[in-house]
């Protein structure tokens, strides 16, 4: 049987509270593991926003960043 009470903890997608965006933290270690740290310090909110959330630039600014 599957535990449906207890999740695997980094392996599930997380929702961000903001945007509603689906994001994957385990992913983003990886691939943006320097925002992880100073001066972003994304470990303390990684589990609540999405990164772009969480920088304030939103997915538009992201996608024109030359
Ligand atoms: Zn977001």
């Amino acid at each position: 049987m599957t535990n449906q009470n207890e999740q695997p903890v980094g392996t599930d997608p997380c929702v961000c509270v903001e945007c509603g965006q689906q994001y994957s933290i385990e992913e983003l270690r990886s691939s943006n593991a320097h925002y992880f740290d100073a001066p972003h310090h994304y470990d303390r909110g990684c589990e609540r926003y999405c990164l772009s959330c969480w920088l304030g630039v939103g997915s538009l600014d992201i996608a024109r960043d030359p």
